[in-house]
């Protein structure tokens, strides 16, 4: 009985959900129809059959093995009518969470193999979810992600696309890929650029690399949050600097246990992180790719630590602090979320 109330709690609780990749989170059903309209071959042409190829399960062995499960996604996200649509999408599966605010993250570069300029990119994702905010209620705002494996050029055009969308549908720029093969030292140029232009950076580091990546995106690329984050705790005087500065932690912890960015369960830092006043943030990464929601987010957690309703909110309400919008916007957010958390009958 108490798990089920449980259950219930965590699925109707209002969740924002910062840290969520465009191509991590098709609906196999969408990549079907997307691939047959297109004439795309796939290696089946079932639903059921597609979810092998597209999601890791437990003996994942990497962020590597993790990170090929995208080339499958990608290949029929080449139009604006299918980024619009997988954009949507997410807005639609957020809301049937009860995801009151989601960012959504994509890597423009990725997605012009059939000609589509980095604006026109960015301009069709930012359409599908402001459709999917008008029928669904759930606002949002567009991260465009600059690539480790590219050139500084191709990065920059990212960086300069995304300016031009600030106000308008894009929130921040980030950075991800293969983090221990290109540590974020090479990416200054880049982010200078978007320092310059006044956009927010978000980094992933801390994840397949140690702490010293969070320094450097934070001191030198201008991140105002990290993503993951979660080797922090390998650097005492790096986890203070991000609590001193109240860098938030976009954690997503099934990811975080696919990719091996903590060895298992036991190990992983957020009651921890917690604790020690960080501002940790929970998170999916890639729903389709890791099998999971932000739901279930919460419920894994619930379930490992033992966190009580008022950690699971505190946790929920460190992502509304952490949302890239105007203070206005924020307040609005945070308001309207602790009317519904209220409501719940749970004590802020
Ligand atoms: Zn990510």
């Amino acid at each position: 009985m108490a798990h089920h109330r449980t259950f219930d709690l965590l699925s109707r609780l209002p969740k924002v959900d910062l840290h969520l990749h465009l191509d991590g989170s098709v609906k196999p059903e969408t990549l079907l129809e997307l691939a047959l309209h297109q004439g795309i071959d796939l290696p089946v042409y079932d639903r059921e059959g597609l979810i092998p190829h597209m999601r890791v399960g437990e003996e994942c062995g990497s962020l590597i093995e993790y990170l090929s499960k995208f080339h499958f996604t990608t290949r029929i996200m080449q139009s604006g009518e299918a980024l619009e649509r997988i954009a949507y999408e997410v807005v639609q599966q957020s809301a049937e969470h009860n995801c009151k605010y989601v960012e959504v993250r994509f890597a423009p570069q990725l997605h012009r193999n059939n000609g589509l300029t980095v604006e026109e990119t960015i301009h069709h994702v930012v359409e599908g979810m402001k459709r999917g905010q008008r029928d669904f209620g759930v606002r949002g705002g567009v991260i465009a992600i600059c690539m480790r494996n590219h050139s500084c050029q191709s990065n920059l055009e990212v960086i300069e696309a995304a300016a031009q969308f600030v106000g308008k549908g894009v929130v921040a720029v980030d950075l991800a890929g293969d983090e221990a093969a290109y540590p974020p030292e090479f990416f200054r140029e880049v982010f200078a650029e978007s320092t310059r232009l006044g956009i927010p950076v978000t980094i992933h580091a801390g994840e397949a690399a140690g702490a010293v990546n969070v320094y450097e995106a934070v001191t030198n690329l201008g991140a105002v949050r990290i993503g993951h984050g979660v080797r922090l705790k390998e650097n005492r005087s790096i986890l203070e600097m991000v609590k001193e500065r109240r860098i938030p932690l976009e954690m997503c912890p099934i990811s975080n246990i696919q990719t091996k960015a903590v060895s298992s369960w036991e190990a992983y830092p957020i009651r921890e992180y917690l604790e020690q006043g960080l501002l940790v943030t929970i998170n999916t990464d890639n729903p389709s790719v890791s099998g999971t929601d932000i739901t279930n987010e919460y419920r894994v957690l619930s379930d490992r630590f033992g966190f009580t309703a008022p950690e699971l909110v505190k946790l929920i309400m460190n992502g509304v602090d952490a949302a890239f919008l105007d203070e206005a916007d924020k307040l609005l957010l945070r308001r309207e979320m602790e009317n519904e958390i209220s409501s719940l009958g749970v004590s802020l």
